[in-house]
């Protein structure tokens, strides 16, 4: 049994906010990184594998807000963040404040693999990318008219706005797969929040909070107000009502996504899945970007809540 879901953000995100061509164009990026995920599972790949690629197609869209398209910083930069888990081995790879890798999620990956430590930060990081022949960009490669001018807004108003300030969307990408051997993975990738300053890290590579997968519970991408993902440890809260209170997938995100995150006003959402193959794509906002492909010949994208 094989599946992959993957995500490309949540917020406010309601028919009349998009035109039809808009729309098109984001469901195509779904699919296509949905596809690429699910073709590496169905040629025996693993499910760290399969939501690599996924994110690391969606991390080349500028659609998204990671990699290409993250937005800006205060200082009018880009900081990205990831982090990735493999649920069979608990083994975790995360950074945090990079500016120069073209894919966030692949030196997540490489730092699980290749390191000695599971989340490293900032310039260092970019040595150590370097060192693992990780493709790195110049810092213009990552501008974005639209981002710009999102930035400028944030600029002139003074504030710290998640993606986008006006639909409140929150665009960071993520993926959770399960393979032939029942294992089980999940990945997040971001820039995070426009105008963002002071360092400012959110829920993405924070193990637990933004990115969680054990095989023994579930995998889970999250998406949304960082600081509320990251006060309600989101992610392994899940992981914990099915641990240790005997909760269902479905019992366990509904309690955290619309009942903890909503009484502290945390808006966003998720993708979770079990090693049994079941999968929850769960947000208290009005949308999300999202996506799932089976074996069994479920495959769909959406956006707003319709399912
Ligand atoms: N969770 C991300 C952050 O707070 C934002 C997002 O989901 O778009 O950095």
């Amino acid at each position: 049994m094989i599946k992959i879901a993957i995500h490309g953000g949540a917020g406010t995100i309601e028919p009349h906010m998009l035109t039809p061509e808009k729309e098109s164009l984001y469901k195509m990026g779904l699919q296509n990184a949905l596809d690429r995920g699910y073709e590496i599972l169905a040629g025996g790949g693993t499910s760290l594998d399969a939501i690599t690629t996924s994110i690391q197609m969606l991390e080349d869209n500028p659609l998204f807000n990671a990699g290409k398209g993250a937005v800006y910083n205060y200082k009018g930069g880009h900081d990205m963040d990831a982090s990735i888990m493999e649920g069979k081995s608990l083994m975790a790879g995360a950074v945090s404040g990079i500016t120069r890798v073209k894919n966030p999620i692949t030196l997540a990956k490489t730092i699980m693999q290749k390191s000695e430590h599971v989340y490293l930060s900032g310039i260092e990081a970019e040595v150590f990318a370097k060192l693992h022949d990780i493709a790195l960009e110049n810092t213009d490669y990552f501008d974005d008219a639209f981002r710009r001018q999102q930035w400028e807004t944030a600029q002139k108003e003074g504030g710290v706005f998640l993606d986008h300030m006006d639909e409140k969307k929150f665009g960071t990408v993520g993926a959770v797969a399960l393979d032939q051997f029942g294992n089980i993975a999940a990945g997040t990738s971001t820039g995070g929040m426009t105008n963002k300053r002071y360092g400012r890290i959110g829920d993405t590579p924070i193990i637990g909070a933004g990115t969680y997968a054990n095989n023994k519970t579930c995998a889970i991408s999250c998406t949304g107000h960082g600081e509320y993902f990251i006060r309600a440890v989101v992610a392994y809260d899940i992981s914990c009502l099915m641990e240790y209170k005997g909760f269902t997938l479905k019992q366990a995100c509904d309690e955290v996504v619309m009942n903890k995150l909503v009484q502290m006003g945390g808006e966003g959402g998720l993708i979770a899945l079990d090693a049994k193959g079941n999968i929850e794509l769960s947000f208290n906002s009005s949308g999300m970007y999202r996506g799932v492909r089976e074996e069994n010949g479920n495959n769909f994208t959406a956006i707003y809540r319709e399912i």
